[in-house]
């Protein structure tokens, strides 16, 4: 009986394909894993994806290398945040918890000390750890043996970087720096271990300074508006209608868009400061004006982002390790490119709950998969820890999507997600809500203002009416409000009022 017993653990074993190791030293052959994490980048802004602005970034060749990367792998088309909002996206992807559990609810709030973390263990299993770039957990310690980082949101021209051996002030662009450490550390490694290196980019986030290769780059091209430019807040609960993120109202000439003295002799600006001058332009206008220079910066700092990963790309190929090395693009939320009229992140709305999520992995993802199973930034750390063969410890919220990567989905895998939002003290204005988004819906509670919202995804992909209150939906709705329950339950959340 011990016998058959032992035969089908190796069985299993060997069906799943996992590495268990007792001695670090064992397991050569283990995946090295390079995540590439940058900030805000919505995936309407990747070629790979077919959202919005996919097309154009195309044949702008906006994301060449990224593109390729998910053409030699694979792309997650439901891949969402928990909590959409920097620090609280990157504290769940440390813990493989939601924000409540780990303590980084908000901006400036730390992780609940004693927590696990996933370099912790990839270190004790062997694995040489790296982090380059943001953080933006600045009262966690990070937990990487090696970090190189830049200080709370960085600079993006000339940025500082902190280490172990204190501040160095570095000459250049942050994306292109944040790539010449990373590929550094990846030449003075030791080559006999395998490694998991972290390249955390600065870039998108506001305020969308571009490098001057860019500068003028986009200039003579149209960027495609959405259709809600302009949206009125309509048919949906009263807090859209009071957000400060609207590009029209809330982006700042100065800071935002570099309009003004002090940018007119600029190189970067000196011909978005004429075509201003020239056409002085006004209302609904000045909107769509505001619209082209953000989403031209934008796209611009996402260029650079794209020519970072090319080099990471090429740097593993020349270096023999682009067999064994799983590759990983994602981005610690969604943001919207003027959809609803806005900037930022933060609702549970589609173009903020989307994280990108792209991965390449030789030997076992098909190239060119789109992966439809939900997941989501709690799954990272486990998904990370079953790679490398480590010990995924009891409790957390996510789960390893290895098997989903070798099309061998469970059949209990989750069929929603469930999002929390607490920062309603921040900028921008957006109340605390949480909510559940399935393959066709999304249900938000907003329990400051006891407002629901309801959207039919499918039949309202623009999300611009609530249909909580039609009660051609009362059965949807009542399987919703169970479906929201069962996940507060499972995850222990009781902030909020109620169910
Ligand atoms: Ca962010």
């Amino acid at each position: 009986m011990k016998l058959r017993l032992a035969l089908i653990s190796l069985v299993v074993l060997a069906g799943t394909n996992r590495v268990y190791c007792s001695e670090p030293s064992q397991g050569a052959d283990r995946p090295n894993i390079v995540f590439i994490f940058s900030d805000d980048h919505s995936i309407q802004t990747i070629g790979a994806y077919n959202a919005r602005l996919s097309q154009f970034c195309r044949e702008q060749g906006i994301t060449p290398n990224i593109d390729r990367l998910a053409a030699t792998g694979g792309l997650f088309v439901n891949s969402f945040c928990g909590n959409s909002l920097c620090s609280p996206s990157r504290a769940s992807v440390l813990t493989g918890l939601h924000s409540h559990a780990n303590g980084v609810m908000t901006l400036d709030q730390p992780i609940k000390a004693g927590l696990w973390t996933f370099p912790n263990s990839l270190r004790q299993a062997g694995y040489q750890t790296a982090v380059i770039g943001k953080w933006h957990l600045d009262k966690t310690i990070p937990e990487y043996a090696d970090w190189q980082l830049l200080p709370g949101q960085g600079d993006y021209l000339n940025p500082v970087f902190i280490s172990k051996s204190g501040r160095e002030k570095h000459t250049g662009y942050v994306t292109d720096i944040t790539t010449d450490l990373a590929l550094d550390w990846l030449k003075l490694r030791d080559a006999s271990r395998p490694f998991f290196l972290a390249i955390h980019h600065k870039a998108p986030h506001r305020n969308w300074v571009p490098p001057l290769r860019y500068a003028t780059w986009l200039d003579d091209v149209a960027v495609p508006e959405p259709a809600t430019l302009f949206d009125d807040y309509t048919n949906r609960a009263s807090p859209a209608r009071f957000q400060e993120m609207n590009i029209g109202k809330d982006m700042t000439m100065a800071s935002d868009l570099k309009v003004g003295n002090t940018f007119a002799a600029n190189p970067l600006y000196a011909a978005r400061n004429a075509d201003f001058a020239a056409k002085t332009p006004m209302g609904d206008d000045l909107t769509r004006w505001k619209y082209q220079q953000y989403l031209k910066d934008y796209l611009r700092c996402v260029k650079a982002v794209d020519d970072g990963v090319g080099r990471v790309l090429d740097a593993l190929s020349s270096a023999g390790l682009e067999k064994n090395t799983i590759v990983i693009y994602s981005s610690d939320q969604g943001f919207y490119m003027g959809e609803h009229g806005w900037f930022d992140k933060r609702w549970i709305y589609e173009e903020s709950l989307h994280m990108p999520f792209i991965i390449r992995w030789p030997g076992v993802v098909q190239a060119g998969t789109r992966f439809g199973p939900f997941v989501q930034n709690i799954d990272y750390a486990p998904t990370f820890m079953d790679m490398a063969g480590g010990q995924i410890p009891d409790g957390l919220h996510g789960r390893s999507i290895v098997p989903i990567l070798r099309g061998e989905t469970p059949a209990d895998w989750r069929k929603s997600v469930y999002y929390h939002y607490y920062d309603d003290n921040g900028a921008h204005n957006v109340v605390k809500h949480y909510g559940v988004r399935t393959d066709r819906y999304t249900l938000a509670y907003y329990y400051t203002t006891e407002e629901w919202e309801m959207f039919d995804n499918e039949q309202d992909p623009e999300q611009l009416r609530s249909v909580y209150a039609d009660s051609a939906y009362a059965k949807t709705l009542a399987e919703l409000k169970i479906e929201l329950g069962r996940l507060r339950r499972l995850y222990q959340d009781s902030d909020g009022t109620r169910d």
